[in-house]
């Protein structure tokens, strides 16, 4: 055409015009539904519980590896109340002034006793789901929940807490908190005893109480529903309803922690003990070899991607940290890591307090693997990237310039 020529109204092709919409509607969905077309339920939980991506500097990464639970959306300082101990309200509402709603409880059908792990002195998730299912059957009974736990772990009456039995400290020596179980259990008579079904916290202590205690134990249950217990069977292909045990070991989210009424947490006094067993000794964490902790028992995960290209401060971060070492699919592609060290939909799927990703784009395969993640700090030189949209914390830098950085930084610490 020439420019001198009058112009003509250019011909609306139909087709055309109808692909340009289907992409604005799909640019649209992506946008607001990052990296996932199937909801999976978990996934959909997790967000909900996650807090929005805060970015920071390398430096502030140290305050989250100290303390990965410090971000907890839930964590707040202790300030459980302490009921008016001459009051002889049975199950019933009282309200103060200016004060929110306290529910107390005097006189229960009976008790249950919660017991959760706090292992760095903070509720994780696990434990909250363990308190929330012991006030779903503790509320399916008329009954009330006492918790056995370290004072600074949560603001216990928020989370639905009647009594509180205070442990003195965070790392309390497994023989006592065994002791004071069972002083619990001879002072109160719990109806049922509620533990985290964790390896080293809760598993433990519920099968050594439910021995020593000659009670029946009900181990990895996923659900409460109406005073009974529901959990898997048959190598996980069945669900199987069984009257509520003496002691019950709840897998993670068997319960759904929901915003109730303020609870007492009325500090109970620790009963008197009768005998601390001494041959059982609190070591504290033994160093372990980054590359042989299986990773669906790891606590602490670093993970590399096709961003790493520093092997050596990727190794030996992991061991400053004490963490285990996993990877993207295509590093253990590429052989920079052995393939059971894999995490995703065709690894393994993983569940530590902390996964802590270096160069990792956050493919829908990925993300599928740290779906029960606690808390994930993401370095990315990319700030659209999904793994950032995923994280908790991100750190939008070089992956080479902050491994060596932060490896400094713990070196001088210790
Ligand atoms: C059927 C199937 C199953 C799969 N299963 C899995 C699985 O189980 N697990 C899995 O992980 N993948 C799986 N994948 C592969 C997946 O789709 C992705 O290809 C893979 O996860 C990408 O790995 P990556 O993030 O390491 O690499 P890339 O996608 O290449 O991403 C590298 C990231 O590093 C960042 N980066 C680059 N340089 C730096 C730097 N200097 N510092 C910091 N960041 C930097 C980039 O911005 C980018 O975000 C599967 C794929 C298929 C088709």
């Amino acid at each position: 055409m020439r420019c001198d020529e009058p112009q003509r109204p250019m011909r609306r092709d139909p087709r055309a015009e109808r692909n340009l919409r289907r992409c604005r509607t799909n640019e649209a969905e992506s946008s607001t539904e990052a990296c996932s077309r199937r909801r999976d339920p978990r996934l959909e939980r997790d967000r909900r519980r996650q807090r929005p991506s805060i970015q920071l500097s390398s430096s502030g990464i140290q305050a989250l590896l100290s303390d990965p639970a410090s971000l907890s959306p839930l964590r707040s300082r202790h300030t459980a109340r302490r009921g008016d101990p001459g009051s002889t309200l049975s199950p019933s509402l009282a309200t103060r002034p200016s004060q929110p709603e306290i529910l107390r409880i005097e006189a229960p059908s009976c008790w249950i006793l919660v017991v959760p792990d706090a292992p760095s002195g903070a509720l994780t998730s696990h434990d909250r789901d363990a308190i929330a299912a012991a006030r779903l059957l503790a509320d399916n009974k008329n009954g009330g929940v006492i918790a056995l736990a370290p004072a600074a772990a949560a603001d216990y009456g928020a989370i639905g807490i009647d009594r509180l039995v205070q442990l003195p400290d965070v790392h309390t020596e497994p023989a006592f908190r065994l002791a004071t179980l069972e002083a619990i259990l001879a002072e109160y008579a719990p109806a049922h005893i509620i533990l985290p079904d964790t390896p080293l916290g809760g598993g433990h202590l519920g099968r050594l109480i439910a021995t020593r205690q000659s009670l029946a134990i009900a181990p990895g249950v996923i659900r409460i529903s109406g005073g009974e217990l529901v959990r898997l069977a048959d190598g996980g292909r069945i669900e199987q309803t069984l009257p509520a045990a003496p002691v019950i070991l709840v897998a993670p989210e068997s319960a759904d922690p929901k915003p109730s009424a303020r609870r007492e947490a009325r500090v109970l006094p620790i009963p008197a003990l009768s005998e601390v067993d001494e041959t059982i000794e609190d070591c504290g964490l033994l160093p372990v070899d980054p590359y042989s902790v299986p990773l669906q028992e790891a606590d602490f995960i670093i993970s590399a991607g096709n961003g790493v290209s520093d092997w050596e401060s990727f190794s030996e971060l992991a061991k400053v940290l004490n963490a285990a070492v996993a990877g993207t699919r295509a590093v253990c592609d590429a052989n920079y890591l052995p393939r059971h060290r894999q995490v995703g939909a065709s690894g393994t799927l993983v569940n530590p307090r902390c996964y802590l990703s270096f160069g990792i784009s956050g493919a829908p395969q990925h993300l599928q693997g740290i779906a029960r993640c606690e808390r994930v700090i993401a370095v990315n030189t990319d700030l659209h990237a999904d793994m950032i949209k995923r994280a908790d914390l991100a750190i939008i830098a070089d992956a080479q310039t902050v491994m060596p950085s932060l490896l400094a930084l713990l070196r001088k610490q210790r």
